[in-house]
């Protein structure tokens, strides 16, 4: 058994864990990252690297190596409802520089991340390290433990472990679930060789289904009732690629290559948050802090906004030199976790309300009824009116999510 000591101990190294310990890094404050994967190749947990995000790529220095890794920017996103492409959003209203979705690898980001944090020395990156459980002492979160009987004491412990957080369970900690009735199934496609223009979204009165465009496949989501996977599977892989191919009709040719359900992933669609994101010495963030739904793809984004939240609060209150006695420290250390709680609690209740809305919306088919094929007059003439005014709101909601961070 080893035992260390620092200053913050992060449990996970997803968006929001490396995030969070680069920001602190380059801070001078010293920080251990435990990821129990021995790499950060896990296919596919999201691509999406949104304006904000990107906003932050440049003010740290890291453009030139973010350009470097092949990527796909997406100025706008189309959907094609019963058959009629949509221009629905277009970032091209967002303000300079960043303008676009860009869709980079996940693991691709994070290895990014992580080697901009290497360059600090008190960054500190284990792979293969699970954290098991949180060291107490008078009511006080002090460290965590690891599978390998390791103990990292630390002035604060933060959950980034993601949705099933082992940490926040420790912490006795339980989120509030937001009932959802959808669940999303990931698979990919090759291109069509007639190339189908870059869409988001498809939907028609056989269902809906998300393409994203990656440069040699589409990786694709069929939104599906929760709890119909069984059924699914029972009515065969062939069933399940007609019904894409109804859904997304340009893909006919080419779900083929959905060979069985092991090439089908199954993402149980979960909204949820703490009503309280922190204990004395531990701090809650990202998915461990609140699970978003898929709508916008905002997850990743949020995680990684809420870990400059907590750099922002969390440097002044650790920084090397805060010459306080040690109980005026912790108590600063808390007071800047329940900031960062007051901080971004805000901006993800309002997502989740928007997302349950589109979750209730999505779910009843009647995503479907909206247009006609061809269009009746009324609704060109609302399309004509609405459509200019709902994309530039589509592109800030989706960009930048609610009350963006700045470093
Ligand atoms: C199938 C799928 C598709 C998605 N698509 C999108 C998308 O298109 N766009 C988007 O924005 N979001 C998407 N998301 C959501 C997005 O992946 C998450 O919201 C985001 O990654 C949350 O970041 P995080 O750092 O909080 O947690 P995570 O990314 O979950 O990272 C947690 C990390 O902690 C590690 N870990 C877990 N337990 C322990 C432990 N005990 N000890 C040490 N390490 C541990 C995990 O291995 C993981 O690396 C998707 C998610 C899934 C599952």
């Amino acid at each position: 058994m080893a035992t260390q000591s620092t200053d913050v101990c992060i449990a996970g190294g997803g968006p929001a864990g490396v995030m969070l310990g680069l920001l602190l890094a380059r801070a001078g404050v010293d920080v251990v990252v435990l990821e129990k994967h021995p790499d950060f190749f896990r296919d596919f947990r999201g691509d999406t690297v949104h304006p904000s995000t990107l906003n932050l790529i440049d003010a740290l220095g890291l453009r030139a190596r973010f350009d470097a890794i092949a990527h796909t920017p997406l100025e706008r996103l189309d959907v094609v409802l019963n058959g009629i492409r949509i221009h629905a959003v277009d970032f091209a209203s967002l303000p300079a520089p960043n303008r676009s979705v860009t869709l980079m690898p996940q693991w691709d980001l994070l290895d990014l991340l992580a080697d901009a944090g290497a360059q600090h020395p008190s960054f500190h990156l284990r792979m293969d390290a699970e954290v098991t459980g949180v060291i107490e002492r008078d009511g006080r979160v002090t460290g965590i433990r690891t599978r390998d009987g390791d103990e990292i004491t630390a002035r604060l412990v933060v959950a980034a472990d993601g949705r099933t957080s082992t940490v926040r369970r420790a912490l006795g900690l339980v989120p509030r679930e937001i009932p959802v009735d959808t669940d999303v199934l990931w698979f990919r496609v090759p291109r069509p060789a007639r190339p189908v223009p870059d869409t988001l979204a498809w939907a028609n009165r056989a269902g809906l289904a998300i393409t994203i465009p990656r440069p040699d496949y589409l990786q694709c989501a069929l939104l599906v009732p929760k709890g119909s996977l069984d059924a699914l599977r029972e009515a065969g892989i062939g069933a399940f690629r007609e019904r894409v191919g109804r859904v997304v009709p340009r893909l006919a040719d080419v779900v083929g290559a959905i060979g069985s359900f092991d090439d089908v992933k199954h993402l149980n669609v979960q909204i949820d948050r703490l009503p309280r994101w922190w204990r004395p010495g531990a701090l809650c963030i990202g998915d461990a802090a609140h699970a978003m739904s898929p709508v916008f793809g905002v997850g990743i984004n949020y995680a990684v906004q809420d870990a400059v939240a907590a750099a922002r609060v969390l440097i002044p209150a650790l920084r090397p030199g805060a010459s306080s006695p040690a109980r005026t420290t912790a108590d600063a250390v808390d007071a800047a976790c329940a900031a960062v709680q007051r901080r971004r609690a805000w901006a993800t209740a309002t997502m989740q309300r928007v997302q349950r809305a589109a979750h209730r919306f999505l779910g009843t088919g009647q995503v479907a009824r909206l247009l006609d094929n061809p269009p009746t007059r009324t609704q060109r003439a609302v399309l004509r009116v609405a459509l200019p005014l709902l994309r530039p709101v589509l592109a800030r909601v989706v960009g930048y999510g609610f009350r963006p961070e700045r470093l």
